[in-house]
């Protein structure tokens, strides 16, 4: 079975992803151009959440973007709904052998936006 490990820096907030990444999104919205987020999408039974993250909410709230408290790492995304099934991780909380070479897709999330920041 395909485990990764991950985590934020100093280690609070633990990830594991159970599928193997084929892209690395970035994509260019308010938030995301500022955390610098590397995403891999999948649907949430292929990761799992160890700790206790800070949840904040941008813009129409359709998502929670995940943060470590103590070393600020921007770690996961997860939908407010919870049967939207679809969640977003951070692919650089990971070993950079994981995704270095990955392509990259560059998503558009600014034109969602309705204002921009
Ligand atoms: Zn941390």
């Amino acid at each position: 079975m395909i485990e990764h490990q991950g985590s934020c820096h100093c280690g609070r907030v633990r990830l594991t992803l159970r599928s193997d990444p084929t892209e690395a999104s970035e994509c260019n919205c308010s938030i995301c151009r500022r955390t610098a987020g590397l995403w891999h999408y999948c649907p949430p039974e292929s990761a799992s959440v160890n700790g206790d993250g800070i949840a904040y909410q941008q813009g129409d709230r359709a998502l929670d973007l995940w943060h470590c408290p103590t070393c600020g790492c921007t770690t996961h995304w997860t939908p407010t709904d919870p049967t939207y099934p679809r969640m977003g991780i951070n692919l650089r909380m990971f070993d950079p052998n994981l995704w270095r070479d990955l392509p990259r897709r560059l998503v558009d999330g600014a034109a969602y936006q309705s204002s921009g920041s």
